[in-house]
C-alpha cells in the first residue's frame, strides 16, 4: 500500500473579507479594475476573486509609502511608540489566528494545524523579536586618527519594496515587513499571486495597531507586472526579495537598471541531509524524511539529497520507507493529514516530471511516484535510491515530496558531494562525534547548519544563503541592519585633552 489518502474535513472556512488592494491606509479597487483568482489546490476551486493591480497601482502604493517616510510621523515617532504599535499588532494577530491560518492553510494547501500553532505564533514572535529592537538601533562611536570627532548614526533606509513567495505567505512576508518597520522604514508589499489573502488580512490589523496610513501598503497581483514594476521604481529605496534564483536575477537586473536600488535575495536550495554511521537510526530516519517531504516538500531549505553513510544505509532506508507507507496525504484541514496539496497545477506537473527524470536517468523509485486519484494537486511522497550527483533529482530544485537518497564512505567524500551544488542555502549534520560536527559543518558552503535537528528556525537566528541561494540576511540583528543605512559624522575637536 502506498502512503494513505485522508480526504474529509470538519472545518468552517471563514468568509474571505479582504480582497482589494491595501493603499494609503485603504482598501482600493485596482486602477485597471482587473481581478484575478486565487484557488483552492485541494479541489482547483475559486476561493476568490483578488483585485490584480499593476504598475499604476504600484504608482500609487509607493507614492503613499514615499510621502509617509518623507513627511509622515513613522519614522519620527520615538522607537518606544513604534516599539508599542508593534507589540499592539502581534497581539491582533494572536486574536485572529484560527482565520489567517485558514487562509494560508487554503491558499497554499498547508497543513491547518501547522500554520495555526507555527506559522502565525511565529510571525508574533518576529514581531514582537523587532519590536524590542527598535529602541536598540544605534551607531557607534569612531575612533578617528587626527583632531577628529567622529560617529556612526543608523538611518531608516527609506520605502521598501517586498516580494514574497507563496509556500510560507506569513513567516516570510513578517520576516521582512517586522524589522523594515522597526527600522521606522514604509513597506509595499507584493504577496505571491497564488497566496494573496493573508497579506491583505495584515493590511488591516496593521491599520487596526495603529501604523499610520501609507506605512503598510500590500498591492496583490502577478510578478512581471506588480513584481517588475516594484523592483524597478525610481521612488523605491531598496528591495527584499524571496523567491527563486531565476526570479533573483531579474530583480537584480531590474534594480542595476532603474535607480540602483540594494536588494537582498532569499533564493533557492538543494539541501544536502547527511548522516553519519554513529546515530540512533529509529530517530534520525523520521527527522530526515519530514526534512525532505515538511510542507509537502515546498519549503526552500528542504533536505532533499540525503547522504547515509554505508554502515547503516540500509537499515535507515528500510525505516524510511516505512515512514513514507504511513504518510498520510489529504485535506490540510483534516488533523490526520500530514501532507497537503502542490501550491497549484504548474508546481504539480513540474514535481511530476521531476519524477519521470529520476526514473529514465536511472534511479531506483523504492516508494511513491505517483499523484493521487482524486480532485487537487496531491503528490505521494516519493524515495529514490541509486541517485548519483549527476543527476537532475540531485541537481535541481524540485520543491516537492521527493528524496534522493545517496551512500557515502568517509567525511571527506561527502563534504565534496555535499558541496557540489550551485546552491547554499542550508545542511543537517547527524553525528554523535563533535569532532566530524565541526569538521563539517564548517566545510559546508551554507547559510544555515543544523546539528542533530532540522527546520531549527528562531527570531534571533539569522537565516539566507551563499553562493545561487542569495545573499544577505532575514532575522536575526542582520535581518534588521538591511533596512537602515549608516551615516558617518565628523566634526574636528579643539583642545581636546586626549586623542
Ligand atoms: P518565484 O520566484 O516564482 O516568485 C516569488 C515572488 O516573486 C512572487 O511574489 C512572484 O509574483 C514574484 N515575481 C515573479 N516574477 C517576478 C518578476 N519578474 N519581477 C518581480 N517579481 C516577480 O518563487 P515562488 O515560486 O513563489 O517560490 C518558490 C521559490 O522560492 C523556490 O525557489 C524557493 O526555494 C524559494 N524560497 C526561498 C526561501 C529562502 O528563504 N531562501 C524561502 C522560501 C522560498
Amino acid at each position: 500500500m502506498q502512503s494513505k489518502d485522508s480526504s474529509k474535513s470538519n472545518f468552517n472556512i471563514p468568509k474571505i473579507k479582504f480582497t482589494q488592494l491595501f493603499i494609503n491606509g485603504e482598501f482600493v479597487d485596482s486602477v485597471s479594475g482587473k481581478m484575478f483568482e486565487t484557488i483552492d489546490p485541494r479541489n482547483e476551486e475559486v476561493i476568490a476573486s483578488v483585485a490584480e493591480g499593476d504598475k499604476d497601482d504600484v504608482d500609487l502604493a509607493v507614492k503613499a509609502a514615499r510621502e509617509a517616510f518623507d513627511n509622515g510621523p513613522w519614522p519620527r515617532l520615538s522607537p518606544k511608540e513604534r516599539r508599542r504599535i508593534m507589540l499592539k499588532f502581534a497581539d491582533l494577530i494572536l486574536e485572529h489566528v484560527e482565520e489567517i491560518a485558514a487562509l494560508d492553510a487554503m491558499d497554499a494547501g498547508k497543513l491547518f494545524s501547522v500554520v495555526k500553532t507555527g506559522d502565525i505564533p511565529n510571525v508574533a514572535d518576529v514581531l514582537c523579536y523587532y519590536a524590542g529592537a527598535a529602541d536598540k538601533i544605534h551607531g557607534t562611536t569612531l575612533k578617528m586618527s587626527r583632531e577628529l570627532q567622529g560617529y556612526t548614526l543608523l538611518e531608516p533606509i527609506g520605502v521598501v519594496g517586498l516580494i514574497i513567495p507563496w509556500n510560507f505567505p506569513s513567516p516570510l512576508l513578517m520576516h521582512k515587513v517586522a524589522p523594515a518597520l522597526a527600522a521606522g522604514c514604509t513597506v509595499v508589499v507584493k504577496p505571491a499571486e497564488q497566496t494573496p489573502l493573508s497579506a491583505l488580512y495584515y493590511a488591516y490589523l496593521a491599520k487596526q495597531a495603529g501604523i499610520p496610513d501609507g506605512v503598510v501598503n500590500v498591492v496583490t497581483g502577478f510578478g512581471p507586472t506588480a513584481g517588475a514594476a516594484l523592483s524597478s521604481h525610481m521612488d523605491v529605496d531598496k528591495i527584499g526579495f524571496t523567491g527563486s534564483t531565476e526570479v533573483g536575477r531579474l530583480i537584480m537586473h531590474a534594480a542595476a537598471t532603474s535607480n540602483l536600488k540594494p536588494v537582498s535575495l532569499e533564493l533557492g536550495g538543494k539541501s544536502p541531509f547527511i548522516v553519519f554511521d554513529d546515530v540512533d537510526v529509529d530517530k534520525v530516519a523520521p527527522l530526515a524524511f519530514v526534512g525532505a517531504v515538511y510542507n509537502k516538500g515546498e519549503i526552500c531549505v528542504a533536505g532533499s539529497r540525503l547522504f547515509i553513510q554505508e554502515g547503516i544505509y540500509d537499515k535507515f532506508v528500510k525505516k524510511l520507507v516505512e515512514m513514507a507507507k504511513t504518510w498520510v496525504v489529504g485535506d490540510p484541514f483534516d488533523p490526520n493529514t500530514r501532507q497537503g496539496p502542490q501550491i497549484d497545477k504548474i508546481q504539480f506537473e513540474k514535481v511530476l516530471s521531476y519524477i519521470e527524470h529520476g526514473k529514465k536517468e536511472g534511479a531506483t523509485l523504492l516508494t511513491g511516484g505517483n499523484s493521487l486519484d482524486r480532485k487537487g494537486y496531491f503528490i505521494e511522497p516519493t524515495i529514490f535510491v541509486d541517485v548519483t550527483d549527476e543527476m537532475t533529482i540531485a541537481k535541481e530544485e524540485i520543491f516537492g515530496p521527493v528524496l534522493s537518497v545517496m551512500k557515502f564512505k568517509t567525511v571527506e567524500e561527502v563534504i565534496k558531494r555535499a558541496n557540489c551544488t550551485k546552491y547554499g542555502l542550508a545542511a543537517g549534520v547527524m553525528t554523535n562525534d563533535l569532532n566530524i560536527a565541526n569538521t563539517v559543518s564548517r566545510s559546508i558552503r551554507a547559510g544555515v547548519i543544523w546539528i542533530n535537528c532540522y527546520f531549527a528556525f528562531d527570531p534571533d537566528c539569522p537565516f539566507g544563503g551563499y553562493k545561487c541561494s542569495g545573499f544577505e540576511r532575514d532575522l536575526g540583528m542582520e535581518g534588521l541592519h538591511k533596512y537602515l543605512q549608516v551615516k558617518s559624522v565628523v566634526t574636528p575637536i579643539y583642545n581636546s585633552p586626549w586623542l
